[in-house]
């Protein structure tokens, strides 16, 4: 892990998920991606997991997993299993009739709020690919999750100098405290001056093929007063286009109730604790 010349940070894609947590410049400067790393998997599993393998952890639907049914991510060709059958954790923002799973990771949803920049190289030499570009929605080509050509590989992440410190949260909400992947979860940061938001950044988890994050409704809370009105037409605005099936509809709403808790504990800078800190 290296500070850039910009005042920002790059961290090497082998950096254990555990130690990138607890290192004192993240812990100090991106206070959300440290909240959002602790939130993920378990103290043990964190400790092993590596930066670029969290990038490209693959979806946790089931039947991406059992071999006995159709998936067209497992598959090409075969059929979505998940748009009829048990669907309770899956997307509901940017889904295709090919795919509806969602990406699982924790850590990218920080990464995509804090405009984090994907480092890869290949034979074709480097390039820098935005975190919110990383990763793909699932139209009619669900097999590929990212935009990584098959001959690169991830080196590093790099993180630019703004970290949002005071208002920030990470609100992960999922069926058991811990051990758990989000039904959803948020990533909200704020630059205030006095009440006024002056920079917004706000990502979803548990939601879509990719952290979804929407540049135009961040520009509809700047300039807001920081209060739930403003909160609730953001949340209403980023979900505007949400699509429910059987068993996954709660989470529209929950994802919009989630929004206006997650901006409204960064306004007041009452981030998530941390209780799995201290669990190491
Ligand atoms: C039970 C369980 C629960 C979990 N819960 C959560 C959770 O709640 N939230 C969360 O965010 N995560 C969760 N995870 C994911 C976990 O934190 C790891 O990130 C994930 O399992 C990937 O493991 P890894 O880092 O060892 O990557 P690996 O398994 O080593 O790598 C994953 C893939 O990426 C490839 N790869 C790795 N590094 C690179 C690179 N630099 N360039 C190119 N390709 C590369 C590997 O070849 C492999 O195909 C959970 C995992 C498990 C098993
Ligand atoms: S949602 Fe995607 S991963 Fe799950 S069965 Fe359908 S195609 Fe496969």
């Amino acid at each position: 892990m290296e500070e850039t010349a910009e005042g920002g940070l790059r961290i090497g894609a082998l950096v254990p998920n555990s130690d990138l947590a607890y290192h004192p410049l993240v812990a100090q400067r991106y206070p959300m991606l440290a909240s959002a790393i602790l939130a993920g998997a378990s103290a043990q599993l964190r400790n092993m997991a590596s930066t670029g393998g969290n990038l490209l952890q693959r979806t946790r639907c089931a039947y991406f997993y059992d071999t006995a049914t159709p998936c067209n991510k497992r598959t090409p060709g075969s059929g979505c299993s998940a748009l009829t059958g048990i669907n309770r954790i899956h997307a509901i923002l940017g889904t295709s009739d090919a795919c509806i799973a969602t990406h699982p990771s924790d850590m990218c949803v920080a990464l995509a709020a804090l405009a984090a920049t994907v480092h890869v190289t290949g034979p074709k030499g480097e390039r820098h690919i935005g975190l919110v570009d990383f990763h793909r929605l699932p139209g009619n080509t669900p097999e590929r999750d990212t935009n990584l050509a098959a001959d690169e590989i991830i080196t590093a992440i790099e993180l630019p100098a703004t970290g949002f410190v005071k208002n920030y949260t990470y609100l992960k909400i999922r069926d058991r405290l811990s051990y758990a992947f989000a039904l959803v979860s948020v990533a909200a940061a704020l630059e205030l001056e006095g009440d006024t938001i002056k920079e917004a950044r706000l990502a979803l988890g548990g939601v879509a093929h990719k952290p979804w994050r929407d540049l135009g409704v961040e520009a509809l809370l700047r300039g807001q007063t920081a209060k739930r009105e403003a909160f609730m037409h953001a949340a209403d605005a980023l979900l505007r286009d949400a699509k429910g099936r059987a068993h996954n509809a709660f989470k529209i709403d929950l994802a919009r109730r989630a929004v206006v808790r997650a901006l409204t504990q960064a306004a007041r800078a009452t981030p998530q604790s941390q209780s799995s800190k201290k669990v190491r």
